[in-house]
């Protein structure tokens, strides 16, 4: 398709380009405007994820030439929206919130319309100890066997009710600074240390976001997000017709188009350039590389010359949170045979059920969401093990939804070979030991992905490293 004479990719490429110079927020802004002329200079963007792709828009604006290598068939990573399950559930970033910057600022000038989510039921059914109660009854009811000091908060609500009173940090980006590195300590000390129960430990170990255990994670950690969600917004969007738009409206608007299926096992950084290696033969030569892989898969992929000290270690150690879904489509509204919610939250192996809903309402399909030790038992079971153990699971804590769920489809953010688990966090010592070296550049290559943001939390953070390191790439070509 041409539009007067340019095809249509570089007519978007150029469109995007005029309207992303103008893009730049935040702390890389004044290093990217200040950059205004600039070497012939190449870079390879590895990985086509939100970080990778807004670094190389950035970088095109700014007249570089970008190659971006994905190993999957798609654009998009850990954003991704599975188009083909009624009501198009999202398995990998859910929602984003009004106060995302530069995202809404991006999807504004791309046009990628956002729109405010339907919101979740606020009525919540909690499986606990074996039985069924609804949260109101939560504080009174034999399943709770919380202290004293804790039976009226509800299970969901007890990180935050140790965390949120106690949070130190001063701002996003406090979490950082040395005057807390006494918080660098395992979470489940620090809950002890605050007269958490031993029943309040295993609850608080269902769905503890973004990290596999509180034993596993830094408390440092657990405050930095805590500190970071209450920065969301109260009513959270998403990308009308789904998540994935976004991305994929990203590349469309690159000047080159994205190479899919390229599969990086290798990086070469000399003092000429760079050369990138795939596992399909083919070899890409550059002056720069922005390196987005997840060290979760990075630690696969050989570097040349070796990194070194807490930045090799950073690579090997930085633990990701294990995330499994399992997406299922209903047959019937069992919920209006037992009367109780839809959405549940349980101490069970599925953890959390809850709906996703059409923009009128209806119910298209539920989603099982675990994580930690509950998505590995998940992802240890074969495709039939694991349907029939959802199923008997949903039974035993719903019986109404027997012969009125289907198993639609499972994503494994663990076990899949680009992700390598959903989002990075930091174990007990790490904030301390390698949190400031970890994206540092390293001779011709440099690094983005979430877990290198400071500030922003989820998509935003992405977008956060990819504008550094498009920052970092012009002030060295200037
Ligand atoms: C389950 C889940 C729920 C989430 N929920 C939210 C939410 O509600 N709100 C929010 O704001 N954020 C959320 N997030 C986080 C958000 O989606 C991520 O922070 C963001 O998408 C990460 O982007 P990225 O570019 O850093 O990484 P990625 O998207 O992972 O990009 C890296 C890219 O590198 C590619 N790659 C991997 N290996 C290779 C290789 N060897 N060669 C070439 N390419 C390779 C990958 O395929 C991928 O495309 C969620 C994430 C997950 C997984």
């Amino acid at each position: 398709m041409t539009t007067r004479g340019l095809n249509r990719r570089k007519f978007l490429g150029r469109m995007a380009q005029s309207a992303l110079a103008t893009l730049v927020v935040g702390r890389a802004s004044k290093q990217i405007a200040a950059s205004a002329s600039i070497k012939p200079t190449s870079v390879v963007v590895i990985g086509a994820g939100l970080s990778g792709l807004y670094s190389a828009l950035l970088l095109e604006a700014k007249g570089i030439s970008v190659t971006v290598l994905e190993a999957r068939d798609r654009v998009g990573g850990r954003i991704y929206t599975l188009d083909d399950l009624p009501g198009k559930p999202e398995a990998g970033g859910q929602s984003l919130s009004e106060t995302y910057q530069r995202l809404l600022t991006l999807a504004q000038k791309l046009k990628v319309p956002v729109e405010p989510l339907q919101q979740l039921d606020r009525a919540l059914l909690l499986h606990i100890n074996g039985q069924s109660v609804l949260t109101p009854d939560w504080s009174k009811s034999m399943a709770n066997q919380l202290a004293e000091s804790e039976r009226s908060i509800v299970p969901p609500r007890l990180l935050t009710h140790y965390l949120h009173p106690n949070n130190p940090l001063e701002d996003a980006t406090a979490w950082r600074s040395p005057t807390h590195f006494d918080l660098d300590i395992p979470l489940d000390d620090y809950m002890l240390a605050q007269g958490a129960s031993p029943e309040a430990l295993r609850l608080m170990n269902v769905y503890p976001f973004s990290m596999n255990s509180l034993e596993t994670a830094s408390a440092l950690w657990a405050f930095k997000n805590d500190q970071q969600v209450q920065t969301l917004s109260k009513t959270m969007m998403h990308v009308k017709g789904g998540n994935s738009r976004l991305p994929e409206q990203m590349a469309a608007s690159l000047n080159s188009v994205v190479q899919t299926k390229k599969v990086v096992t290798a990086i070469r950084s000399q003092e000429t350039g760079v050369q990138v290696y795939c596992s399909d033969g083919s070899t890409f030569q550059a002056d720069y590389v922005v390196c987005t892989l997840p060290f979760s898969v990075l630690r696969q992929v050989e570097i040349d010359p070796p990194l070194e000290g807490a930045q090799a270690e950073a690579v090997q150690e930085l633990p990701y949170t294990i995330v499994t879904q399992v997406h299922v489509s209903v047959t019937n509204p069992f919920w209006e045979e037992d009367g109780y919610p839809i959405r549940m939250w349980t101490d069970s192996v599925l953890e959390l059920v809850f709906p996703h809903k059409d923009a009128s309402g209806e119910v298209q399909s539920l989603t099982c969401w675990a994580n930690g030790a509950s998505a590995k038992k998940l992802d240890a079971m074969s495709e039939q093990e694991l349907g029939q153990f959802v199923k008997a699971e949903l039974k035993r804590i719903r019986p109404a939804t027997e012969g009125n769920v289907e198993i639609a489809r499972v994503v494994s953010w663990g076990s899949d070979p680009y992700a390598q688990g959903a989002y990075a966090h930091f174990a007990p010592g790490q904030i301390r030991g390698f949190q400031n070296k970890m994206a540092k550049p390293w001779n011709r290559i440099h690094f983005a992905g979430e877990h290198t943001a400071i500030a922003s939390p989820g998509m935003e953070s992405a977008l956060e490293s990819g504008e550094r390191v498009a920052g970092e790439i012009l002030v060295r070509v200037a």
